[in-house]
């Protein structure tokens, strides 16, 4: 017996849903099959929009509604026999006028309770459930009759006990082959409708497939498997093919979509294997999460949550007093917050814990109010809250044995700029998290990524200004080089933006070298130093090069907020560097104090090694006392060319000219 279950995006048109009775009917042909779906996607997130538009008494909930009913309606219509559909049509049409009757009443009463939520949101599983059992001809069963729970809406608490006794019975007295319930909703023992929290379809399939001990529990979504990134955040994320439990649980509490969190324990209580299966590639192997894994990755994936409050306890009461920290912990338990991640420094001075910042409210009225007495006295300040952050985790149970792990994630995140607020490694090592700027998260994906998986192919993201004929001639050498680069130098060159005096092209996924001279012509937005950079800033990218192939003070006057904005410098342009020397020891500090790179290596000996030269002996240990040369290239040539019998201005002028 095995138990499948398909998400939102797997069941979200009739061409999918397709693909879903192709891969269902493999199965039964294997034997029992129980399959769970998802709402056809966008459809949950729109019943929530609705019930909080009619709870404000705002009548274009009805116009959710008839999304709804085209959506569904046009599924019937693609992929159930004409003589067949009035029965359908007229179940779908009854789960309709009932959406429509409670949305209706939230509107006159102008209150939206969470149980009238839960309500509301349970017609999405209902009704793309009652319409694919009718095309995959399979028992409808509900899913609320079978899963029982407390009374916490909007993220309610399973009872096992009930529940599992349940399941048991219904399909020990069953003799067909093919069952399809709807996902994430349940009910409570007197009956009332609850849901398993957002993503809560997994959770309804593993609850199945561990009361029924069946040999495999499919999860069938858009993604082959667990990569090792989110794919829509981190273009070079591959597929993981072997995951532990204990991983897949630590990355999807750590932000992995991919899996809803509670998933995990209910089947690995029992050993049943998951495999994460992607509908659109039915042939890719996935993702296995058991509890053999012999793959020998240490880091299994990088995730992030999204949106993440600090909350700091501090004050100098809190040194050497016992039971602090348990009476911190038993408040924010008391008013239910879930913590995410804790550290503590070691002089005890402080103790700095993330949270959801939904519950911050509910946090800080509990910790002041705990600690009320203390904070009179001066002891202990308020509690201190810090919004607009996330957190990127590194997960994988084999890192511990691997030396200089959390080293290389600080310095990649630190090397582009990303400031950590907080950090934090489980004592497993299973997991190190740091704290971030919100702003910072896709940047930071990509740096760990990149770090960590990607070793051998850094990439730089460059911004080229100038690209006339000495831009124009680096454009073209790159493409040249590319293969070149990142074969023996292991370096991959992307122009992400190209501008000249007039006009600037920006690509983030990198402009098409093959054709950029038309790009840059038929692109439309205006060039200003103060547009590139705020894009540059906008778009974020790790390893951001500004490089300057201009002339221009102007352009020169951008190196400060480049370096500043941890953007690299690159310049062929000599202004900044030959200007007042106490600008040029200001851009030196800038980049050495935001560690962005600034070389200007052909500024002096018409690009010959001298800088790097003198670089390399300074490094190792010798001294300048002196530097005699000549180092501009055209003077070299001018001596070099002029004997004392041709024309001095002749010389002058082949320099020029070459
Ligand atoms: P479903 O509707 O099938 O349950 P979800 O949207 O809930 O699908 O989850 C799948 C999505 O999870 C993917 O499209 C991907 O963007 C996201 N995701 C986040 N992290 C990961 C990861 N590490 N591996 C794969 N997918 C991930
Ligand atoms: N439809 C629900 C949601 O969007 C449950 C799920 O898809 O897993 O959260
Ligand atoms: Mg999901």
């Amino acid at each position: 017996m095995k138990v499948l279950k398909f998400g939102g995006t797997s069941v979200g048109s009739s061409e999918n849903i397709k693909k879903v009775a192709d891969i269902v009917s493999k199965r039964t042909a294997e034997g029992k099959t129980i399959v769970v779906v998802s709402a056809m996607s966008g459809i949950t997130n729109l019943l929530i929009e609705s019930s909080e538009k009619s709870a404000r008494g705002d009548e274009s909930y009805k116009e959710a509604i008839k999304i709804i009913e085209d959506k569904h309606f046009q599924v019937i219509r693609d992929l159930i026999s004409i003589n067949d559909q009035s029965g359908i049509i007229a179940n779908v049409k009854v789960l309709l006028n009932q959406l429509e009757d409670v949305l209706h009443g939230v509107s006159l009463v102008k209150e939206l309770s969470k149980k009238t939520s839960d309500y509301i949101v349970s017609f999405g599983e209902l009704l793309s459930s009652t319409i694919i059992a009718e095309v995959l001809e399979a028992v409808w069963v509900d899913s609320k009759e079978l899963i029982k729970t407390d009374g916490n809406f909007g993220n309610a608490q399973v009872n096992f006990a009930v529940t599992d006794s349940l399941i048991e019975k219904y399909f020990a007295g069953t003799k067909e082959q093919l069952f399809i319930l709807p996902g994430f909703i349940s009910s409570t023992e007197k009956g009332e409708l609850t849901t398993l929290g957002r993503g809560g379809s997994d959770y309804t399939a593993s609850i199945l497939a561990a009361a029924l001990s069946v040999e495999m529990l499919e999860i069938w979504t858009d993604v082959n498997g667990i990569m090792t990134a989110d794919p829509r955040q981190v273009e070079q994320a591959f597929t993981v093919p072997e995951v532990s439990y204990k991983e897949a649980m630590e990355l999807s509490h750590f932000g992995a979509k991919v899996i809803y969190p509670p998933t995990i324990l209910p089947v690995y209580k029992k050993n049943i294997p998951i495999k994460i299966l992607n509908t659109f590639d039915p042939e890719n192997i996935g993702t296995l999460i058991s509890d053999t894994d012999n793959s020998k990755m240490p880091i299994k994936g990088i995730s992030s949550i999204e949106k993440i409050a600090l909350l700091s306890l501090s004050g100098s009461g809190m040194v050497g007093i016992p039971g602090i920290s348990s009476r911190l912990f038993g408040a924010l338990s008391l008013a239910g917050v879930n913590i995410v991640l804790i550290t503590q420094a070691s002089s005890e001075h402080s103790i700095t814990i993330a949270i959801s910042p939904d519950a911050v409210e509910d946090a800080v009225q509990a910790v002041n109010s705990e600690f009320e007495f203390e904070i009179q006295l001066g002891k202990v300040n308020p509690l201190k809250v810090e919004l607009g952050l996330s957190i990127v985790a590194l997960v994988g149970e084999k890192m511990s044995g691997q030396v200089n792990v959390s080293g290389k994630m600080f310095s990649a995140l630190g090397g582009n700029g990303i400031n950590l607020r907080a950090i934090a490694q489980g004592s497993s090592e299973r997991n190190i998290s740091a704290v971030i700027e919100e702003k910072h998260v896709k940047k930071a994906l990509n740096v760990l990524h990149e770090r960590h998986f990607e070793n051998d192919n850094p990439r730089l993201n460059l911004f080229i200004v100038g690209i006339g004929n000495v831009g124009g001639t680096l454009v073209e050498q790159i493409k040249k080089q590319a293969e070149n680069l990142e074969e023996n130098s292991k370096i991959e060159i992307r122009v992400i933006g190209m501008c000249n005096s007039r006009k600037m092209l920006i690509e983030e996924a990198g402009i098409d070298l093959n054709s950029w001279k038309a790009q840059v012509e038929a692109c439309s937005e205006k060039f200003t130093t103060e547009g590139l950079i705020a894009r540059a800033k906008e778009l974020n990218l790790r390893n951001s090069v500004l490089v300057d192939c201009t002339a221009n003070e102007e352009i020169a006057s951008m190196y400060k907020p480049a370096l500043t904005a941890n953007i690299s410098v690159v310049t062929a342009n000599k202004i900044a560097c030959s200007s007042a020397y106490e600008k040029y020891q200001e851009l030196k500090a800038i980049s050495l104090k935001n560690g962005a790179k600034f070389l200007f290596e052909t500024n002096v000996g018409a690009g010959l090694p001298v800088i790097g030269t003198i670089k390399d002996l300074v490094f190792s240990g010798d001294k300048v006392k002196r530097i005699e040369g000549v180092v501009s290239g055209s003077l070299n040539f001018i001596y070099n060319n002029y004997t004392g019998e041709n024309n001095f201005h002749d010389v002058v002028k082949q320099a020029q000219e070459e």
